[in-house]
């Protein structure tokens, strides 16, 4: 028998933009339906753009979510951050499946109280918090996570004055090798600040110090980065069961967890890139095991994860306006949405599907916004087959911050709908119209007429 010869295996580098293996193609069937139902009949419906909402996503993400740390780590907890998306139906959705809040303003707070979540369940984050906000976050029993010592020595006073014990815990911040640090929140570890204001808690008498939070950054790619967190906080709770005999009741990891997005510049797909649930549970759950903690006494694990939570459930529905060739030749399209409501695109290259038949050919774009801004870039570039004027696309990965933050300018902000578990589509807010922006406006009456 003839001896086969040997041949080096080859590594290629494949290069999005310019032709490899896969031909240019990003995109290889439309996505005509979102669960069931049709974006044609969507758009008909409610108008263009749309935000559509997939509650089974969320659910699943959510359960996948508690499952990577039930099943890691004793006793766990999320909260919802509610600046990801504070639409009433989502914030519902995550509370029926067991969710705490996390707010950041006095806003958040009050629409937690509005859908029912007990106060002791609403987390108080952020650096601004009126006197007014303190008190009823004191009154409710809230867990008002402490930012900087002005607001430590008000909730001192306020506790004497109202002859009751606030219930605090400090934000810290820390080196946990991601740079630029986020130090600009609460009290530094490395420092001393952070013991420092714990010894003011514990010494003052009247306040119960029952946790320790952190928020490390967001979108973070490392669960390595957690595992330092999660020592550091362990290291400040043991520091405090030795001098003051005192066990914390929890350690708050705060968000951050990547989505399935791609960052701009990424040389990998989101979905290839993002650790899942499982690596970030395993990171912090083991650095609090491993910590030294006697087993009753090991603290409540508290999560705020937002944008993982709810990244995947979003879509963006949206028609194409027009086309055009740039002075370099490219082809520029230009459609219904841009940064206005479509704010992640300034770091993300959203996923973006033609929601109709298209043939083989694609061709590199720019997609355009309608603002009259330069900025209002959707995609710099986009492998896409052409579309036309009045086609249409879904935007894939958008339910974590754009619907928060969102501006009102020079357009009115589009409809959500949320499909259920059962594919029915319900409504979850309104279309603006101009009504909806001018009832918050008042005119002097000197200013009432005019002659042209
Ligand atoms: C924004 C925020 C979160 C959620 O962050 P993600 O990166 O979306 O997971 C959690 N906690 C605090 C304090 C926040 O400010």
């Amino acid at each position: 028998m003839k001896k086969m010869q040997y041949e080096r295996p080859v590594i290629q580098r494949l290069n999005t933009g310019i032709m490899n293996k896969f031909g240019t193609r990003t995109e290889y069937a439309p996505v005509t339906h979102i669960e069931g139902n049709a974006v044609k009949e969507l758009i008909e419906k409610y108008g263009s753009p749309l935000f559509v909402i997939s509650e089974k996503t969320i659910r699943n993400t959510y359960r996948e979510a508690n499952r990577s740390f039930n099943t890691r780590y004793p006793k766990v907890q999320f909260a919802w951050s509610y600046k990801t998306n504070y639409l009433s139906a989502v914030c519902n959705v995550f509370h029926q499946e067991g969710s705490w809040a996390e707010v950041v303003s006095g806003f958040e707070y009050e629409k937690a109280i509005r859908h029912g979540v007990p106060g002791n369940k609403i987390i108080f984050n952020g650096p601004d918090k009126t006197e007014a906000e303190l008190r009823t976050a004191i009154e409710n029993g809230s867990p008002i996570h402490i930012d900087h010592l002005d607001e430590l020595y008000l909730i001192k006073e306020l506790s004497g004055e109202m002859k009751k014990r606030p219930k605090v815990a400090i934000r810290v911040n820390m080196d946990t090798g991601i740079y630029p640090m986020w130090d600009r929140f609460g009290f530094n570890y490395e420092n001393g600040q952070a013991w420092d204001a714990i010894n003011k808690i514990m010494l003052s008498n009247t306040i119960d110090l029952i946790g320790l939070h952190c928020h490390i950054g967001t979108f973070m790619l490392a669960p390595s980065a957690y595992a330092v967190a999660a020592s550091k906080l362990c290291d400040l709770a043991m520091g405090i069961k030795k001098k003051f005999n005192k066990n914390i009741h929890y350690l708050d990891l705060g968000g951050g967890f990547a989505s399935k997005n791609t960052l701009k510049g990424s040389y990998l797909q989101g979905v290839d890139a993002s650790p899942g649930f499982d690596q970030f549970a395993e990171a912090i759950s083991t650095a609090i095991l491993n910590a030294g903690f006697v087993e009753d006494e090991l603290p409540l694990l508290l999560l705020e994860t937002g944008r993982a939570m709810i990244d995947e459930a979003g879509y963006l529905l949206g028609t194409v306006i027009s086309n055009k060739r740039l002075s370099d030749g490219r082809r520029a399209t230009i459609m219904d949405f841009g940064v206005n409501i479509l704010f992640t695109s300034f770091w993300y290259d959203h996923k973006i599907s033609p929601a109709q038949e298209f043939s083989q050919y694609t061709e590199d774009a720019v997609l355009y916004g309608p603002l009259c801004m330069n900025i209002d870039v959707v995609r710099e570039h986009v492998t896409l087959p052409p579309l036309k004027r009045d086609d249409q696309v879904v935007v894939h990965t958008v339910g974590a911050y754009n619907m928060t933050q969102w501006m009102q300018f020079i357009a009115l902000r589009p409809a959500i709908v949320l499909i259920d578990c059962d594919d029915k589509v319900h409504q979850i807010r309104k279309r603006e119209t101009v009504e909806s922006i001018v009832k918050e406006e008042m005119m002097p009456d000197y200013l009432k007429s005019f002659k042209l």
